[in-house]
């Protein structure tokens, strides 16, 4: 497959997902431009995406099957995976295997795990490294609205006259949403921005108004903010008729957060800046309020989102042009992984898994022979398991847990112990590699074909441009193989992507009516050739709106009881590990321009290296001075859980008492870089998201031995 001319197709980092063109100059290397047509990107492309094209390289890829070290055939180690879940399953039952697997695969990949573990292994035991960036988001949209759902859409951002950006560094994270917001605001200078943020970033380089909140003290700032907008009579009453618990959220708001210069103490802004926000809030009907990980990684996540969400019910701010509340997810699917009922407490197309009427819809459709019951272990308890020995066989998809997962030493001891490893990766030379008892080569970015949903409900296609490298396969065929294997022929019995995304479609239709907003119903009866050429859509998709749908809710609708949304009071958690005399400042992890996830395709482009070539940590100059750190000199950081090594970077920019690092190096990449080696495996109690932005740690000088 050498095509000459361009084959549309969408960027495999972040959630905007930006549509590419790519045109194969050679087996391992294409052209790549901002698809011009793509509704995300128009054209435009950051730093990441454009050198797309120098990450193809075969030089470190994972191209055979393997048992251990022992490159074998695709039956052997098929049947050995099988056999060992097989083995494992009739042994201890179906409780004591698991999946882990990412929001870097394909739709139709991941609605196939799904279907096989929750329909035919009958277990729930499969949960994602989505469950790392966006759970609190999807726990707080489900409480808030009844279902998991992004309201809005990206032209929102250049209709809003006031953005709040909180908790995200989009300038660096979601580039080209950025892109957007700063044209925005060339287009029209009475756009306001203001940031939310304890660092000063690129992104607060660009804002009318930074506000260096106190790490954690997001809810004291909405809370105080929804208190405000009470105050000053800025409620939307004519909405209140589709809102439920607003007298309560309202008390809490009042009660926790009862004055600005309360609030401004809490949150340790000024309070002449907070009085600012609170006021072009208030006056500001066109109001986006964008948010990203540094609202969702923490131990009160879902509140944080619950408490953003309040101020824009209660101002009816949702849904219309301009205004809305709007998650930023972190991966390029992370958003189809949640249709398909990736994450362990789920079930596919929206469903409940603790609905015993949905779940048998979902056995009869699948025609199951042992339906999951009850929800799985989430990502973090999940690892625990498998130290514990609860669980003993895991097959890890597509990431890679020993450097993204927080106490990365916990993470090693379980694999360590762990009696069966499956691995399907791209890449032979990573950390995870060393666990795998069977290996096996998944087809990359470029050689396959399937959807992903961005940050905006936004369905777009992947397309295979180059061939599959040695004996590489694309995940879907994978798990379809196992599964065959496992004795599910009839099940998994698909002849291309096309079937698979076609059943999930109508299984988003069925026994619905208009009841849940995740339906794609209107896609079921697409061909081979027009799932070919699907154009980028936002969902629902239905009889109702067969072109897609921008927005939802501006006129109510809510998919929780009775049509209305829910308000919840929020009174105000610190951080669950605060700061001590030994671990006196607080770690905050999180990515930087030009590398993703674990640099496994970044990492091979070598302009891309040059931004910041090295793990680093960054230090207020106070705290410097009185750790004794020089500027470039290497430090060690240290916690409760591990250490890690890091280049020192002083900078005002960050907040005393704190220290940012890059969550992107493992240790086959730069030895002792791992910032997992120090995070602490708190997570949120209703979404299970770790506090990955808050862990106590001391840092000194580094002294060889
Ligand atoms: Fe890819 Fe995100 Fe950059 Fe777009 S903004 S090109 S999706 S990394």
């Amino acid at each position: 497959m050498h095509a000459t001319s361009p084959i549309r197709t969408t960027c495999p980092y972040c959630g905007v997902g930006c549509g590419v063109l790519a045109t194969p100059t050679g087996p391992e290397s294409a052209l790549i431009q901002g698809d011009p047509e793509h509704p995300a990107n128009y054209g435009r492309l950051c730093s990441k995406g454009s050198a797309l094209g120098e990450t193809l390289s075969l030089q470190t890829r994972l191209l055979y099957p393997q048992i251990g070290p022992r490159r074998v055939g695709w039956d052997e180690a098929l049947d050995k995976v099988a056999g060992e879940f097989r083995r494992v399953i009739d042994t201890h039952g179906p409780e004591a295997v698991a999946f882990y697997v990412s929001g870097q695969l394909l739709t139709e990949d991941y609605y196939l795990a799904n279907k096989l573990m929750k329909g035919y292994i009958g277990s729930a035991n499969i949960d994602t490294n989505s469950r790392l960036c966006m759970s609190s988001t999807v726990a707080g949209q489900k409480r808030a609205f009844g279902e998991d759902v992004v309201p809005g859409c990206y032209e929102d951002l250049e209709q809003a006259d006031l953005i709040v950006l909180v908790g995200s560094n989009a300038a660096w994270c979601h580039p080209v949403l950025f892109q957007r917001i700063v044209k925005a605001k060339q287009d029209r200078p009475g756009l306001k921005l203001v940031t939310i943020d304890p660092r000063r970033t690129a992104t607060s380089e660009s804002a009318d108004l930074h506000l260096a909140i106190r790490p954690g003290s997001d809810v004291m700032l909405f809370n105080g903010l929804l208190n405000y907008l009470r105050q000053h009579d800025r409620l939307d009453f004519g909405f209140m008729e589709h809102l439920v618990g607003l007298s309560q959220a309202l008390e809490a708001a009042r009660d926790s957060a009862p004055s600005v210069p309360a609030v401004a103490l809490a949150c340790g802004v000024p309070e002449t800046d907070l009085v600012r926000f609170y006021q072009e809030f208030a006056r500001t009907e066109k109001t986006v309020t964008a948010w990203s990980q540094g609202v969702n990684q923490s131990s009160s996540g879902t509140d944080k989102v619950n408490a953003i969400l309040n101020v824009h019910l209660a101002t009816g701010r949702i849904g219309k042009p301009g205004m809305g509340p709007l998650s930023l997810t972190g991966q390029p699917n992370a958003m189809g992984g949640r249709e398909v009922g990736g994450l362990a407490n789920q079930l596919a197309a929206h469903l409940e898994i603790e609905n015993p009427r949905h779940r048998a819809w979902v056995r009869e459709f699948w025609n199951a022979p042992r339906m999951a019951e009850q929800p799985g272990l989430k990502a973090v308890e999940l690892f625990q398991a498998i130290e514990q020995g609860r669980v003993k066989a895991v097959w890890i998809m597509a990431t890679n847990p020993v450097v993204s997962l927080p106490d990365a030493a916990a993470v090693r001891r379980a694999l360590a112990a762990c009696e069966f490893v499956a691995v399907s990766d791209c890449e032979a030379e990573t950390d995870l590699a060393a666990y795998a008892h069977v290996s096996l080569p998944a087809a990359a970015w470029g050689e396959k074909d399937g959807t992903v949903t961005n940050s905006e409900r936004r369905i777009s296609r992947q397309r295979a441009f180059l061939p599959l490298p040695g004996e590489a396969k694309p995940d879907g065929w994978i798990i379809a193989e196992v599964a065959r294997r496992m004795g599910y022929a009839e099940g998994f019995d698909y002849a291309a992507p096309r079937d698979i995304f076609v059943e999930h479609a109508r299984l988003s239709g069925l026994h619905n009516e208009g009841r849940r907003l995740f339906d794609i119903a209107g896609l079921a009866e697409l061909d081979a050739a027009a799932y070919d050429v699907l154009p980028p859509i936002q969902w629902p998709v239905n009889a109702e709106h067969p072109a897609g749908t921008a927005r939802l809710f501006a006129a109510g609708g809510f998919p929780g009881p009775e049509g209305k949304a829910r308000l919840l009071p929020l009174p105000p958690q610190p951080p669950f590990n605060p700061p001590d005399l030994d671990y006196p400042l607080v770690l905050n992890t999180g990515r930087i321009r030009d590398q993703w996830h674990t640099m496994t395709r970044t990492g091979k482009a070598a302009r891309l290296g040059h931004h910041l070539p090295e793990p680093y940590a960054e230090l207020h100059p106070d705290d410097a001075a009185r750790w004794e750190v020089a500027d470039g000199a290497l430090v060690r950081l240290e916690s409760r859980h591990g250490s890690a090594l890091a280049r020192a970077r002083i900078t005002p920019d960050q907040q005393a008492g704190s220290v940012f690092m890059p969550m992107h190096w493992s240790d086959v990449q730069a030895r002792r870089g791992l910032v997992n080696a120090l995070v602490n495996p708190v997570v949120d109690p209703v979404s299970g998201e770790p506090e990955s932005k808050h862990t106590p740690v001391r840092v000194g000088a580094y002294r060889p031995v």
